[in-house]
């Protein structure tokens, strides 16, 4: 069995949170939501417990990996995080978006296991993308093998910038700039 590459999705929506405001402290609510949806697309692991075969539509890189199911995802996140009063919706919607796409298309770097259903539910085809530089991570214990540790230090190599860029550049621009540019 084959997974996804989890810690690169997290840091996504780690960056999602930053990039939905600019405040020195982003929402934490926010971006625990956004992380959440990042993620949210390999709930179809669940298929294999049911015995849905990896390739059927909701199998698992099947239907919560389209394009289809980002969007909607990204809207409902949308319109939940909306609540908050915090951020215009055309900003929420976008940065919510954008991490739900995220995941399948990350998924389709990645070098093992069958494709991204990108196109359900107009067709069930798997799809890669021609640059496959992410490693397949085992399931869950098997995270644990020294396979599954190589493949977390490739992942946190190749996240470091995005993960710096979320979590401490930008935070430091904010806090000299607060007081001036905070509306
Ligand atoms: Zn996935």
């Amino acid at each position: 069995m084959l997974a996804v590459a989890s810690l690169i999705h997290v840091v996504v929506g780690v960056a999602g949170g930053r990039a939905l405001d600019r405040s020195p402290r982003p929402s934490l609510r926010g971006t625990v939501a956004l992380v959440a949806l990042s993620l949210l697309a390999d709930v179809d692991v669940v298929a294999f417990r049911l015995g849905i075969p990896y390739s059927a539509p909701f199998g698992h890189r099947g239907a919560t990996h389209s394009i289809a199911f980002a969007m909607l995802a990204g809207a409902a996140a949308a319109a939940l995080l909306a609540r908050e009063g915090r951020w215009s919706f055309s900003r929420i919607a976008l940065v919510a978006c954008l991490v739900a796409i995220s995941h399948p298309l990350l998924d389709a770097m990645t070098d093992g296991g069958l494709g991204v259903a990108l196109l359900w539910p107009f067709s069930n085809a798997r799809f890669f993308a021609p640059w496959r530089p992410i490693p397949v991570a085992p399931l869950g214990a098997r995270m644990l093998s020294t396979r599954g540790l190589h493949v977390l230090w490739i992942e946190a190599i190749g996240s470091l910038p995005l993960l710096a860029w979320a979590v401490w550049p930008r935070a430091r621009r904010a806090i000299r700039g607060s007081g001036t540019t905070d509306s």
